[in-house]
C-alpha cells in the first residue's frame, strides 16, 4: 500500500465520504420512487377492489332477486302440480271445492270418498235432505 500524506489521506477520506453520501442519496431516491410506485399500485388496487365490490353487490342483488323469482315460480308450479294431481287422483267437491281421495291414488276409490264427502259437506245446499234421499226439485228454484 502506498503511503499518503495526511492531506492526501484526509482528501481520500472526504472523497470516500462524499461518494458514500451520493450512494446513500441515490439509494434513498430510488427507494422513495419505489415506495411512491407501490403506493400508486396500492391506490389502483384499492380502487379496483372498490369497483369490484360495488359490481359484486349489484350482481348479488340481481342474483337474489332472480332467485326469489325462481323460488316463487317453483312454488307456483309445485302448487299447480299438487292441484292437478289432486284432480287426477281425487274428486273435487262442487260445493266447497275441496279435493278428496287423492291420497288413494285410485280414481274409483276417490269417487267413493267424494260421495262420502258430499254427504257430509258443510256447504252442500241440501245437506239435511241429501242423507238417504235425493233433494226435491222444489228446493232448487230460488230466484
Ligand atoms: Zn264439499
Amino acid at each position: 500500500m502506498d503511503t499518503m500524506t495526511p492531506e492526501e489521506t484526509a482528501a481520500a477520506k472526504s472523497d470516500a465520504y462524499d461518494k458514500a453520501n451520493e450512494s446513500r442519496a441515490r439509494d434513498e431516491l430510488r427507494l422513495r420512487q419505489q415506495i411512491e410506485q407501490l403506493r400508486e399500485a396500492l391506490r389502483e388496487a384499492n380502487a379496483t377492489i372498490a369497483a369490484l365490490n360495488e359490481h359484486t353487490d349489484k350482481y348479488e342483488d340481481a342474483m337474489l332477486k332472480e332467485r326469489r323469482l325462481a323460488e316463487e315460480r317453483i312454488k307456483d308450479k309445485a302448487g299447480e302440480i299438487e292441484r292437478l294431481s289432486g284432480l287426477l287422483w281425487g274428486g273435487r267437491c262442487v260445493y266447497c271445492g275441496e279435493v278428496v281421495g287423492k291420497d288413494r291414488q285410485n280414481q274409483d276409490l276417490s269417487d267413493d270418498v267424494l260421495r262420502e264427502h258430499v254427504r257430509a259437506c258443510p256447504k252442500h245446499p241440501f245437506r239435511p235432505t241429501v242423507v238417504g234421499s235425493r233433494p226435491s226439485i222444489g228446493l232448487v228454484a230460488s230466484s
